[in-house]
């Protein structure tokens, strides 16, 4: 650990996005998502399932009669609709939409108990049980996304009541939780509260709310363990009762330190990783970050699907075991990708290194942005690799996989979860610290930096081209590293410092340096190769044997029976012809790629099940692939990423 490199994102507006590809989905997310979501909080989307939510604070506020419906964190959904409008509010001033927010803001205040305890679950069915059921009852979770939502509404907007809401609450959490005599010696059974509460810290300065974060860290997994004694106390059971896995569901099998392999609940796993992450960082605990490091070689290199998913089970909605990336029974929740992008970011804030950015990049351009039509108003929360409508009708190990996204889900946390992701994407863009400003992302924009009042606009091609410009519009007179991330898809940059091609710069784990005294309209310009990329898988993925997936920089791609015909598993790919790289014909302003393939033919079959002599029979079929995020934006059919080469 190194204290010195250690960067930090950017505050609140101060990157505006105006990037031709993100700032059309930010939008999306403004004018369409958060509208949209609003009125499925309030139970007013036809066709989808209620959520009961806004009307559950009502109820426990007092305002309305009633009892408690839908999940236990329920309340969760519109604090992350809340953190989301708190970050739309930093770049786009948006009246009516802060008044809505204001209002529901009100009546969770209302709702709030005296000791700052807030959880309409027990609020309203009875407070003397709140605190029996953590491994399964999620007010922590709530908790920790109220916390987030009241750190981001008040540095959007400046207003402090949301803000002092959740002080109450972490207070009242510190009051109840701890190593102290008289506190309960506990952890949540679905993390976030660690991360937020870091967080919180980082605001307040309040130091407290530090070592109550990192207390939930280091108690997690210690015997006697806490969700064993809570469950002989209370009778509590377990949610996957007859699971093969049962503490390490939680991560909490053992301590976070012992902990090599992820396991358990996908988000869960990333969400307590962000949180250790953000708990090493500001507390310099060595062995916090070698368990980060370890945990992080793992996911990334041995239980991540090439779109950046995680978590390949849909039982336990969890991890399983190196290299088990089975693609048509994928789960791949879409805030497992979310999560595991909060994490990256986390790791890069304390170290620069390529792999972090390359991998929050991978989830975000696919598995996150498949999570969302492209009109914004249909979500997945599974997100395969390969589909067959038939099957996933008619095949119970494949009913978790909806074959077209969905208005709302019972079970609603990914779409909020997308749209505080999409409205917050310059906080993941750029980190800096006093000697330096990395660009991770290249997302276009102009960004301030508060270290130096540096200001720099940013314009970018990608995800479709590879062209880089950064130009300095005000700086002072003085040394400083602008550090530029050489994507890992691309073999080589072609580099220019105000028009001339340059070659004096430092490339330190997969980051450019230009380390210099900067002039306003200096130009960086950088070129990056973007060669289509056929890859193949680890021999230990069997079901990707004989097998490729194409990508083309950060975008994989993907076949679809409506260019490609049905039975896409008769496909496959010639690997010695050229892949062209044309204009999206479905798709304005895409790019799609056509291949040279082949499709196995019924000829000689006569209807045989199975037989020893038949010659394969292939007529030549042009492949065309588009990026992965987009598919089934033109109505139901099959779809693969991997297919099989010749
Ligand atoms: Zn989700």
């Amino acid at each position: 650990m190194n204290s010195e490199i250690y960067t930090a994102q950017l505050p609140p507006g101060a990157y505006q996005i105006d990037d031709p590809f993100w700032a059309g989905k930010m939008e999306t997310v403004r004018t369409q998502m958060i509208p949209y979501q609003w009125k499925a909080l309030n139970d007013q989307v036809e066709g989808a399932a209620p959520s009961h939510c806004i009307k559950n604070f009502k109820i426990a506020a007092g305002m309305e009669e009633g009892k408690f419906e839908g999940r236990v964190f329920q309340d969760s959904d519109v604090a992350k609709w809340l953190e989301a409008v708190g970050y739309v509010l930093s770049w786009h001033k948006d009246e009516e939409l802060e008044r809505t927010a204001d209002e529901v803001i009100r009546i969770i205040a209302a709702a709030q108990q005296p000791d700052g305890y807030l959880d309409t679950y027990y609020i309203i069915n009875g407070l003397e049980k709140r605190w029996t059921n953590l491994m399964n009852d999620h007010e922590l979770y709530c908790a920790g996304h109220m916390i987030e939502a009241g750190i981001a509404y008040y540095e959007g907007t400046g207003k402090r009541e949301l803000l002092e809401v959740v002080i109450r609450l972490a207070d009242c959490i510190d009051g109840t939780f701890g190593p102290e005599e008289g506190k309960l010696h506990a952890y949540p059974g679905h993390e976030i509260v660690e991360m937020a509460l870091v967080r919180l810290y980082c605001l307040t300065k309040e130091e407290r709310y530090l070592k109550l974060a990192k207390y939930f860290i280091d108690e997690r997994g210690q015997e006697p363990l806490y969700f064993k004694q809570e469950r002989e106390k209370y009778g509590n059971t377990y949610y996957w009762e007859d699971s093969l896995f049962q503490e390490q569901y939680f991560q909490a099998g053992k301590p976070v330190r012992e902990q090599k392999e992820a396991e358990g609940h996908a988000v869960r796993a990333v969400y307590l990783y962000s949180g250790m992450a953000s708990a090493a960082k500001e507390t310099g605990d060595e062995s916090l970050w070698e368990a980060c490091t370890g945990l992080w070689d793992n996911v990334a290199r041995k239980q991540m699907y090439i779109t950046g998913a995680i978590g390949s089970s849909d039982y336990g909605e969890a991890f399983t075991f190196d290299y088990d990336l089975p693609n048509d029974t994928a789960y791949g929740e879409t805030c497992a990708s979310i999560g595991l992008i909060f994490w990256a970011r986390r790791m890069l804030e304390m170290e620069p290194k390529r792999e972090y950015a390359d991998v929050m990049e991978r989830a975000l351009y696919n598995t996150c942005l498949s999570g969302m039509s492209l009109d914004g108003r249909k979500f997945f929360y599974v997100n395969p690799l390969e589909v067959n409508p038939e099957a996933c009708r008619k095949d119970q190990l494949k009913k978790h996989v909806e074959y077209e996204r969905q208005p709302w889900f019972e079970c609603a946390c990914c779409p909020p979860n997308l749209a505080r992701l999409i409205t917050s994407l310059g906080s993941y863009a750029v980190t800096v610290n006093e000697s330096a400003m990395y660009l991770h992302l290249y997302v276009g924009g102009r960004m301030k930096n508060p270290v130096n009042d540096m200001v720099l606009r940013m314009e970018s091609g990608l995800p479709w081209n590879g062209e880089v410009a950064v130009t300095v519009e005000e700086c002072r007179e003085e040394s400083y590293d602008l550090a530029l991330r050489m994507p890992g898809w691309a073999d080589q940059a072609s580099v220019c410092l105000n028009g001339e091609e340059e070659s004096k710069f430092v490339e330190a784990d997969g980051y450019i340096h230009f380390q210099r005294e900067w002039k306003q309209g200096d130009v960086i310009k950088l070129s990056f190769d973007m060669p289509v990329r056929v890859n193949r898988a680890n021999p230990s993925v069997k079901e990707n044997i004989g097998k490729v997936a194409v990508s083309r920089g950060p975008l994989v791609y993907c076949l679809e029976e409506i260019d490609n015909g049905k039975e896409l598993h008769r496909l496959s790919l010639c690997m010695d012809q050229e892949i062209e790289v044309l204009p999206g014909a479905a798709f304005e302003g895409s790019i799609e790629l056509k291949g040279w393939g082949r499709r196995l033919s019924d000829e000689g079959w006569n209807g045989a099940l199975y037989t020893s002599d038949v010659e394969e029979v292939y007529e030549e079929q042009r492949l065309i692939f588009v990026p992965y995020y987009m598919w089934n934006n033109r109505g139901a059919g099959e779809m693969t990423v991997w297919v099989g080469r010749k």
